[in-house]
């Protein structure tokens, strides 16, 4: 069934569904291209309709092989559309999907696109914020890379900053995942670059290890995983790769690679890389959405004793010497009750990597049972990260109720 979007394109088929609406596989003026048409709140939302046309020149100037280029914005009525080139293929979620893990050569060398990606949006002045699975496409007709990996393209430009501004968080539902969310962002500074870099390191170690590292169970505890704890190494990872995901996933922004390094690093590694299987690593074997929600257990190892206290993490990794830079100073850094559960003590530089092994970390059931205490304290982070201003997508209907956009048929297209 045929659909008109303004007057140059016409939408044939769902080629997917995402939360911000629904993707077409549409015909324009110069041939196929995908369209994807907001949902009717956002659409409906007048402020939003006024920045997404503002906002045209950012997010039709990005041209880049590993970026979806938006060729053309559309107000058509009640419909509000994106134009962008067609990506035959797969979203990376959905050969996640199917793979549970990949081989390390074709992760690096799909992460390494992205970052390329990434590195010219962020040379233009734009931060992606929603870097995630979802947004990443495989091109299955583009040609094979390094690992066999088709060529990724990131998408969804700019469409995160559109939809999410302060107003719009007071319908306060989480939508998508808190995994790949900087630490930063959970602290209520605003993204910047680093925060897709972060996001970036998120997924290629979701793409080895078949999780993320912070991720499972309920959000407030996710967040507060992203400020307060450590990764896990992954075991059989090269040590060269395994560096560049720690340094990436560091708390602080300035520690992280900017995206040409990681780009170029990832190159780096590439052939240490070659005809190493997937890792061989535990599933996470706890399910812990299954937990209590607010359960309060003081004993939890049963053995009598208290159960050891979490520490904060402190944001600043040890005498930095980065204060001149555009840091992570101006944080504002948790105080150990709010963050570790436990009682006030001094907070103390992360555990070392290698005292947590996989498969015996957080994911195991006994460490879930400790987790219990502190989920109650996620819940505040969660309240705080919620009404620092909403750096976390929100939706709901709280743009619902405007008028839509009066007979305003127009294309945006310069
Ligand atoms: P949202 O960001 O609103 O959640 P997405 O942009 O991720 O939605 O799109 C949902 C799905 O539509 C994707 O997973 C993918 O399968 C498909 N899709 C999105 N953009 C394109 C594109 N440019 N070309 C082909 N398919 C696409
Ligand atoms: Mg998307």
């Amino acid at each position: 069934m045929a659909r008109n979007i303004g007057s140059r394109y016409t939408a044939h088929q769902i080629l997917g569904r995402g939360s911000a609406g629904t993707v077409w596989l549409g015909e324009g003026p110069e041939g196929p291209v995908a369209i994807k048409l907001l949902r009717e709140d956002l659409a409906s939302d007048q402020e939003l309709v006024g920045r997404f046309v503002q906002e045209r020149t950012a997010l039709l100037g990005l041209d880049h092989p590993h970026v979806v280029s938006v060729r053309d914005l559309v107000v058509d009525g009640n419909d509000l559309a994106l134009v962008m080139d067609l990506v035959r293929g797969t979203d990376l979620r959905t050969r996640l999907d199917r793979e549970r893990r990949l081989a390390p050569e074709a992760a690096v060398a799909i992460i390494a696109d992205v970052a390329d990606g990434l590195a010219a949006a962020h040379k233009a002045g734009v931060v992606h914020r929603d870097v995630k699975p979802e947004n990443i496409l495989l091109d299955m007709e583009g040609p094979l890379g390094p690992g066999g990996a088709h060529p990724a393209l990131l998408t969804d430009f700019g469409v995160a900053k559109l939809i999410d501004t302060p107003g719009r968080t007071k319908a306060t539902r989480i939508i998508g995942t808190p995994d790949y969310l900087a630490p930063e962002i959970v602290e209520g500074l605003p993204p910047r670059a680093a925060v897709d870099i972060y996001a970036l390191a998120t997924v290629l170690y979701e793409l080895l290890a078949g999780f993320t590292p912070f991720g499972g169970g309920h959000p407030g505890a996710v967040l507060r995983r992203h400020v307060t704890e450590t990764v896990v190494p992954l075991p059989g990872i090269p040590e060269e790769l395994w560096q560049l995901l720690v340094q990436c996933l560091a708390k602080a922004p300035a520690s992280r690679l900017r995206a040409s390094e990681l780009g170029t690093r990832l190159r780096d590694v590439l052939p240490l890389l070659k005809g190493i299987p997937p890792l061989d690593v535990d599933e996470p074997d706890a399910d812990p959405t299954a937990e209590p929600a607010y359960e309060e257990d003081p004993f939890p190892t049963g053995t009598g004793e208290p159960a050891p206290r979490r520490a904060a993490v402190p944001l600043v990794p040890g005498a930095s010497t980065d204060s001149n830079r555009d840091t992570h100073t101006s944080m504002r850094v948790p105080g150990p009750d709010e963050l570790s559960g436990g009682p006030l003590g001094t907070a103390r530089a992360p555990r070392s990597a290698s005292a947590r092994r996989p498969g015996s970390a957080r994911h195991k059931a006994g460490t879930v049972r400790k987790r219990r205490i502190t989920l109650t304290v996620a819940a505040v982070v969660l309240a705080g990260a919620l009404g620092a201003g909403g750096y976390l997508a929100v939706s709901g209907d709280s743009g619902g109720t405007d008028a839509p956009p009066q007979d305003s048929k127009q294309s945006t297209r310069p």
